[in-house]
């Protein structure tokens, strides 16, 4: 039996192995991508992680990762099926293998909402795509849209407007929820043209690919069809927390809820990341959640009080 298991490898599981390790306990962080590193890893510019300004996502998770590496933490390449709660024990099944240990961290993190309209399932990697530095390049000289405010909808629209031939960002508002400094960027970019007020309503296409998505104006009531080949959804994140349902509490959105100290409110629980409940959801804050929350693995393992 473990000590901890460590279900998720972003920057969260990541820092809480490396955390772990140094603990000397005794761990497995089990990650189900074929690389470590989580949302980051299509980001193409981090540009708010002390000390490396600028750096590319997936560089981050490399060096993280190699961090891992060099003090020995454990990876397990696996995806996690159910989680059972025995106690004393906690009982974690795989695809491959079944896993005992005395505490469990979840940083399994979040993935992309979708817009939920007709047209983006049938045009899922035909022209829709939820990843603009994974899919970017395909659409150099060509027209995009961006769907979304955050600063997730204003980098990706910056991506590409350096290489595709315009930019249509569609936001449900008049006002960016994006930080100011992304914002700048943006509206100093010439081949980038604001859609406001407007949401998606549709994905046409023709032969099989994106032509164009449908939006609707909510201020004067108008339809109209913009003439893409791509459509980039950035409408925010969900929680990838479906699997511990009923082992833990989670507000009306999915988040697992825990403070700083990543408890929930099961003995040997402990969640931290994007996963959990809070305020700002970044790369610093998923490492600061990694950090702290082996402390409070290490007093609950050598005390057993919750
Ligand atoms: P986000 O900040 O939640 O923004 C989502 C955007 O999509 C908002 O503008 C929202 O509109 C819009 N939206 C939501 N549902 C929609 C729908 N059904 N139809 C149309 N528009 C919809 O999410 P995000 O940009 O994906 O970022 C995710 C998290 O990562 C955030 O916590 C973000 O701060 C963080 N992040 C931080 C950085 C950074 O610090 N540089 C970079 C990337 C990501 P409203 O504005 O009207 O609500």
């Amino acid at each position: 039996m473990k000590d901890l298991i460590i279900i998720g490898s972003g920057p969260a599981g990541l820092t809480a192995g490396i955390y772990a390790e140094r603990a000397k306990m005794d761990t497995i962080v089990i990650e189900r991508n074929y690389m470590s590193g989580g949302q980051i890893i299509d980001t193409y510019e981090v540009d708010n992680y002390p000390g490396l300004p600028g750096i590319n996502g997936f560089d981050l998770a490399q060096k993280m990762r190699e961090h891992a590496d060099k003090l020995g933490v454990n990876f397990v390449n696996a995806e996690v099926k159910r989680v059972e709660d025995l106690g004393d024990v906690k009982r974690i099944y795989t695809d491959k293998e079944v896993y005992e240990a005395k505490a469990v961290l979840f940083t399994s993190g979040a993935g992309h909402s979708k817009l939920g309209i007709p047209g983006e399932d049938t045009y899922g990697g035909k022209g829709v795509s939820y990843c603009a530095t994974c899919d970017g390049a395909f659409y150099r000289g060509k027209d995009v849209a961006v769907i979304g405010g955050g600063n997730v909808a204003v980098e990706d629209a910056i991506f590409l407007a350096r290489g595709s031939r315009k930019v249509y960002v569609v936001h449900r508002r008049d006002e960016l929820r994006a930080i100011k400094s992304l914002q700048e960027q943006l509206f100093a970019m010439d081949n980038i043209e604001m859609v406001w007020d407007s949401v998606a309503t549709e994905i046409v296409g023709n032969d099989g690919k994106t032509s164009g998505v449908r939006v609707h104006n909510k201020k004067t009531g108008t339809d109209k069809v913009l003439p893409v080949d791509g459509v980039f959804v950035a409408v925010g994140i969900v929680p990838n927390t479906e699997l511990f349902k009923g082992i833990c509490a989670m507000d009306d959105r999915g988040y697992i809820i825990a403070g700083e100290d990543g408890k929930t409110n099961t003995p040997g629980f402990f969640v931290a990341g994007d996963a959990r409940t809070k305020q700002v959801r970044q790369v610093a804050t998923a490492v600061g959640d990694g950090a702290s929350v082996v402390s409070s693995i290490d007093r609950y393992l050598t005390t057993g009080e919750w």
